[in-house]
């Protein structure tokens, strides 16, 4: 029954993204946070290796494996709808990226990941057999709507790794069938897979330049629809506390315990507001994300979070004060503030190209989907991209509840996304100036 499918196209791309995911999920590409080379995990190069001699395969060229690795290749335009098909990309001249990251997260067991398609949803409970992990449609609201899709899950003791390998297998299968359509007008596409996203240095290395591409989009989201060009603007900071160590014994009129000093400031910071928990839609926040030390030091890391730059600078501006006010209520202790910048809100930068949301949208609404446009509590490759110069608004991947044992993909929504990529080439070949 075919029902469930936004198009003929989608059907008919569904196999072979269904068939690329399942092989990508099973290879272990988790990231680690305490990176000393790029990619942070040999997994992501075993990764990289199978996708290059998939891209090779699939006929594109100048196909890759970089230093550092980062996937990358090269499908020529084929005229600007003309149809020539001499392969020199010598339509419009517009190169456009399409990214996705090869990586999974840490926070969330991703070795040895046994995928299990559940075929035709039938809206009830999906058991999994590791762990007693279950999907409850009663708490999991997108699935409801789910009802006759091919629900693929993991094991129950993994994660599934749709975060991002759906966006992977969705880019793989749409760039594999344009290429085996050159009837199919399209301009020039640069591909790439990148490493080390979900520790947040999949742009760090990514040479925008070589890439060559005049906007790009990411396969990075979720629900079936969803369009992304607004993210927050993201400030570390870490705040080191210093007191005076001595032996407790001895301790009366000299310790200065950083440790208490700490914890004093965070819970003079607010609580009832400004919190991951208690904000939701366009608010911001301050969060502590870990405590460390010794009565002698102590190390607090905080991420600050907005939509709007100048909100963000306040919330930080909060935080110093806050910390100043605590440590100056001990003469003897002293405090050293760490701020630094993650990324910027892309919408700004992507904003200065209309023409990349309104490619995107029309595409979307070509496969039938009405487009969902919210924007992104998180960040993705894609804000550092668009900040550095590349233009990069995000797609749904049709993957949900990311960096969990419960995480669950469509198969229908997954051939819609790589649907959409197919539209978008024609799209962009269509008029390329604007
Ligand atoms: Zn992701």
């Amino acid at each position: 029954m075919p029902g469930s499918y936004t198009s003929e196209l989608a059907e008919a791309l569904a196999p072979d993204v269904l068939d690329r995911f399942l092989r990508y999920v099973r290879i272990d590409t988790q990231s680690r946070r305490d990176r000393t080379s790029s990619p942070s995990t040999p997994g992501q190069l075993d990764l990289g290796r199978v996708l290059v001699a998939e891209l090779e395969e699939a006929g594109l060229n100048d196909v890759r494996l970089d230093d550092n690795g980062y996937v990358i290749g090269t499908l020529p335009g084929n005229g600007n709808g003309n149809g020539n098909g001499d392969g020199n990309g010598d339509g419009n001249g517009d190169v456009i990226g399409l990214i996705a990251h090869m990586d999974t997260s840490p926070d969330a067991p991703g070795r040895g990941v046994e995928p299990i398609v559940h075929r035709a949803y039938d809206g009830g409970a999906i058991e999994l057999p590791r762990e007693g992990t279950v999907l409850d449609p009663a708490t999991m609201p997108e699935l409801v709507d789910k009802l006759g899709h091919d629900i693929v899950t993991g094991s129950g003791d993994t994660l599934l790794g749709a975060d991002d390998k759906a966006g992977v297998a969705e880019i793989m299968a749409a760039v594999a069938y344009l290429a085996a359509h050159p009837e199919l007008p399209r301009p020039t596409l640069r591909v790439s897979f990148t490493p080390d996203e979900e520790i947040g240095e999949g742009a760090t290395l990514f040479d925008i330049p070589r890439f060559g591409a005049r906007c790009a989009y990411t396969l990075d989201g979720s629900e079936v629809g969803e369009l992304q060009d607004e993210t927050f603007s993201a400030v570390e900071v870490v705040l080191i506390v210093r007191g005076i160590e001595v032996h407790p014994g001895q301790a009366t009129g000299k310790l200065v315990n950083a440790l208490r000093i700490a914890a004093q400031i965070v819970a003079a910071l607010p609580s009832a507001t400004l919190t991951p928990e208690t904000t939701a839609d366009r608010d911001g926040f301050i969060h502590p994300t870990e405590i460390t030390g010794t009565a002698g030091k102590a190390e607090v890391r905080f991420i600050v979070r907005d939509f709007d730059d100048d909100l963000l600078g306040r919330h930080v501006e909060l935080l110093e004060q806050t910390a100043a006010r605590i440590t100056a209520t001990e003469p003897r202790a002293r405090l050293e503030v760490n701020v630094r910048e993650q990324y910027r809100n892309m919408r700004r930068f992507v904003s200065a190209v209309p023409k990349v949301t309104d490619a995107a949208e029309a595409a979307i609404r070509a496969e039938g989907i009405e487009p969902i446009r919210r924007p992104i509590r998180g960040g993705t490759d894609g804000s550092r991209l668009s900040e550095m110069g590349l233009p990069t608004p995000n797609l749904f991947t049709g993957g949900h509840e990311y960096h969990s044992v419960r995480e669950w993909a469509s198969v229908q929504d997954m051939a819609a996304a790589a649907a959409v990529v197919v539209r978008l080439a024609d799209v962009w070949s269509r008029d390329g100036n604007g």
